[in-house]
């Protein structure tokens, strides 16, 4: 099937030749054809399989062809609601993209900036908004957007919002928006039961489409598996990064921490590795520098969370290193979807240490096969007995407290700052 077999605007097909697109991924030839019709969608698809286009030419379609229920231009069309700045700001460029040939008015509204131009923006009046949850539900508390005739709902990376303690945002948000008359594209990588749930009051009659199921994959990406010490794992790296020079060019490695991605990073440059950290604690700013300097190649190594990587849309990643592996098999495979994506090979390397074994059963017993360990590196495990698991120290409890004010709804409620809440992302 190309694109061209699909029925919606020649300005969109054009921009989308423009781009290079020539066939549908199998995420678009499934979602595609039915939410051109109105249908609700349930796609089980993560970051790579194309699910933004997916999305996008239905929205900017339907837009185009429909006069818009209200002639106000401040009521928002289409909402597009994502977990993280940097797929915000993605999602718009797509959009922006394939929708360059139509009279559409796209824009972005996220936490971390100053809201200024924001507001500005939604002033003048858009048809689309990209957002993160906890800026909407301010701009739109204070008046400055206003989601009641909206036509389009799309709830994007579900799970993650999920992780990162979105849902009652996301709920709150629901209730800000048409019950009816919307039509609903709803994508999440997993569906975890509360993720189910909240599918069965958002979607109406959806059409399920689900691409590359999280153990399939991962299967074009070559993994491996060294076992070493904790200790050791900076000198490895170094080790491998500097035996593999032409290789490991454009490299992605994940800590657990922020403080070890920035500790992890400043290692990396005395040892004079090129390298670059993105975490929810850095400015927006420093984030976009970071990604650019790795995009065009002044870096070679990115050092990142969980939540600061979700969603990066860097095609060539050549390696994914998981400088520690992570205690839940789902973030094992979003971490290494990020190599070999759109059709390359990608190189996915882990490091294992003695208190990580067990989160290396349960990861093999997700993907369903055995990683291969590398026996032959400098590094060797030499601590084959598990450390003590930390003692807990307990905090005296406050007593409780009842809330002021009734429900709390102000427009200065502290809320979840865009993936900077707690202290692990
Ligand atoms: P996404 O999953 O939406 O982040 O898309 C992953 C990557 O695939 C992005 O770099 C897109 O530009 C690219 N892409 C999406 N759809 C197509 C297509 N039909 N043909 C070629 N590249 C695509």
């Amino acid at each position: 099937m190309n694109f061209e077999d699909l029925s919606f605007d020649p300005r969109i097909q054009t921009a989308l030749k423009n781009k290079g697109y020539v066939r549908p991924s199998p995420i678009q030839e499934q979602a595609i054809p039915p939410a051109l019709e109105g249908r609700d969608i349930l796609g089980c698809a993560q970051t790579g399989t194309g699910k933004t286009c997916a999305f996008a030419v239905p929205i900017l379609d339907r837009l185009i062809k429909i006069p818009p229920r209200s002639t106000d231009k401040q009521k928002i069309r289409a909402l597009i609601l994502t977990p993280t700045r940097e797929l915000a700001l993605q999602i718009l460029e797509s959009l922006e993209d394939y929708g360059k040939l139509l009279p559409l008015r796209s824009g972005l509204v996220m936490g971390g900036v100053s809201e200024f131009n924001q507001v500005k923006m939604l002033q003048k009046g858009v048809d689309i908004l990209v957002a993160t949850p906890g800026r909407f539900i301010d701009l739109v508390w204070r008046g400055h957007a206003d989601p009641s005739f909206l036509e389009i709902f799309v709830l994007d990376e579900a799970d993650r919002m999920l992780d990162m303690g979105f849902l009652p945002d996301i709920k709150r948000i629901i209730e800000m928006i048409p019950s009816t008359n919307r039509q609903t594209l709803f994508f999440s990588a997993t569906m975890p039961p509360e993720i189910k749930k909240l599918t069965d009051t958002l979607l109406t009659d959806p059409v399920n489409v689900a691409v590359a199921p999280v153990s399939s994959t991962v299967d074009k990406i070559a993994q491996s598996i060294y076992l070493t010490d904790k200790a050791d794992k900076l000198d490895l790296l170094v080790w491998l990064l500097k035996n593999h020079d032409n290789k490991m060019s454009h490299v992605l490695v994940f800590t657990r921490t922020k403080h070890g991605a920035d500790k992890l990073c400043i290692k990396l440059r005395k040892s004079g590795i090129r390298s670059a950290a993105i975490h929810g604690d850095k400015s927006q700013g420093a984030r976009v520098s970071a990604l650019n300097d790795f995009k065009d190649g002044s870096c070679r190594v990115l050092v990142a969370t969980d939540i600061a990587a979700r969603g990066l849309d860097i095609d060539d990643i050549t390696h994914v290193v998981n400088f520690e592996l992570p205690n839940e098999p789902e973030t094992y495979v979003h971490r290494i979807g990020r190599t070999g994506r759109a059709g390359r090979d990608g190189t996915a390397i882990s490091f294992c240490d003695i208190d990580e074994k067990k989160y290396l059963r349960d990861i093999e017993r997700v993907i369903k096969k055995q990683v291969p360990v590398i026996e032959e590196h400098p590094f060797p495990m030499t601590v084959f007995v598990e450390s003590k698991p930390k003692q807990k120290q307990s905090r005296p409890r406050r007593p409780f407290q009842p809330r002021q004010g009734g429900g709390g709804n102000s427009g200065n409620r502290p809320h979840n700052n865009q993936g900077n809440s707690g202290t692990r992302q």
